[in-house]
């Protein structure tokens, strides 16, 4: 089979990073390798995120570009996935002539009949959804995949219906995958040197709400733990609401799992979070903040906030900022809200001026800048043991993470790839931390 080159594009969240690997893998059966330009490619896919309009809009951008890039090679293959691909659909087709396909969230596993189509000339779209477990079993393994962390997908969807979210529409319904395939796939990946899993879902903490297989997520956890060569052990994302007693035991016991949690709070108002129709209070919220500090003191807390939700005052987006530092986040993630199509907040008055938005997620990112050098500061002189994941850019130094989720490099060389060190902190460089090894 001839070799032909595929350069895919990845926007949005790490669930798309996932599916960027499974698409590379389905790929390899049609004969086409990786590789890290257009301008090398026979054909380009586009993996996109629709969760914000900027987002979407960022991905019609690219594909616009894509025209120059047919001048140069009128052969090259242009195909569209995630988010946006299952959003529109055929529309994408018609309002982007030059477009081969468009394949949905649930529909990676047909692409080598899709891009065999493509090649000879078709154009098409492929969006069904496929609301069951099955939908989990249509892939090769990681076989050649190698690294040293690596994601484990253990569940699908969201049932949560937030009002300002497009998942529930765009991945559909949440549905868990069988716990024997995800322990197969981690005891597999441990053997090919694998060391740090992250389990991964749109609400992972649900996992096995529906569907069952006789456990649940913190269950799972514990199974996971029980792998021998997987030395740690994170997962995202995780919702409030569903941060179960149990779960929150596993901090206690669970030494592979790691001591950071990414738990979206998005507001801290409770007037705002029941417009969100998240399904806690902020006192609910910190009630597991609280719970978890006391079992994992060193737990680090990172989370999401939106900015500019509608009808959101003055006071609602100073109580965000008051959680923030109630809470001591080591960072967030946070953006201007954007009405996003088919969900209810889309059709909420919004009053508030886009220049007082920009401006309070100003305000949140410098505040969070100096909660981030806080946190960061606490590791200066002392040890923290990391997980040694490659060779920085600087030369002559290794990188890694410390369990709290903070990168670290220090001086060393290819061969602690997959080790534990343990340097001294000496510099705190705000978005990462330099470390020193001390001789023995
Ligand atoms: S929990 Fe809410 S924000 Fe998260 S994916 Fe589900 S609907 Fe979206």
């Amino acid at each position: 089979m001839k070799q032909k080159k595929v350069h895919i594009m990845t926007f949005g969240c790490q669930m798309n990073v996932s599916d960027s690997e499974k698409i590379l893998l389905m790929l390899h059966t049609v004969g086409y390798e990786s590789v890290s330009t257009v301008a090398d490619a026979d054909m380009v896919i586009v993996n996109t995120c629709s969760v914000r309009a900027k987002a979407e809009d960022r991905v019609y951008g690219i594909l616009l570009t894509m025209k120059g890039e047919l001048k140069k090679n009128p052969d090259l293959l242009i195909g569209v996935g995630g988010c946006v691909a299952q959003q529109e659909g055929e529309k994408l087709l018609k309002k982007i002539p030059h477009l081969s396909f468009v394949f949905g969230t649930h529909n990676l596993h047909l692409l080598p009949q899709i891009v065999t189509q493509a090649e000879s000339g078709k154009r098409l779209s492929e969006t069904a959804f496929i609301d069951d477990s099955s939908r989990f079993d249509l892939f090769p393994d990681h076989g050649g995949i190698s690294g040293i962390t690596r994601t484990v997908t253990i569940m699908q969807g969201c049932d949560n219906y937030c009002s300002y979210c497009i998942v529930p529409y765009v991945r559909g319904r949440e549905v868990s995958r069988k716990r024997s395939d995800i322990l197969n796939e981690v005891a597999k990946a441990a053997d090919a040197g694998v060391r740090e899993v992250t389990l991964l879902g749109q609400n992972v903490n649900s996992y096995g709400r529906k569907g069952g297989y006789g456990t649940d997520f913190s269950r799972l956890i514990r199974d996971v733990a029980k792998v021998s060569g997987i030395k740690r052990i994170r997962f995202m994302t995780s919702h409030p609401k569903d941060m179960s007693d149990p779960l929150l035991d596993c901090f206690a016991d669970v030494e592979k799992l790691c001591s950071h949690i990414h738990l979206p709070v998005q507001s801290g108002s409770d007037r705002i979070l029941a417009l969100m129709n998240r399904g806690y209070t902020r006192s609910e919220y910190m009630n597991r903040i609280e719970r978890l500090k006391l079992i994992r003191p060193d737990i680090l807390v990172t989370s999401d906030i939106i900015v500019g939700f509608p009808g959101e005052t003055e006071d609602d987006f100073s109580q965000s900022l008051s959680l923030m530092k109630e809470v001591g986040y080591s960072d967030t993630y946070s953006f201007v809200y954007s009405p996003r199509p088919e969900t209810k907040a889309a059709s909420l008055p919004d009053e508030t001026s886009k220049s007082e938005k920009s401006e309070r997620l100003k305000r949140l990112m410098a505040l969070q800048s100096s909660l981030t050098k806080g946190v960061q500061s606490r590791f200066v002189g002392s040890g923290v043991e990391v997980l040694v994941e490659g060779i920085s850019k600087k030369e002559g130094q290794v990188f890694g993470r410390s369990s709290g989720n903070r990168t670290v490099n220090f001086a060393g060389s290819i061969d602690m790839i997959g080790s534990m060190q343990l340097p001294e902190i000496i510099k705190n460089l705000q978005n990462s931390l330099l470390g020193e090894l001390k001789v023995k």
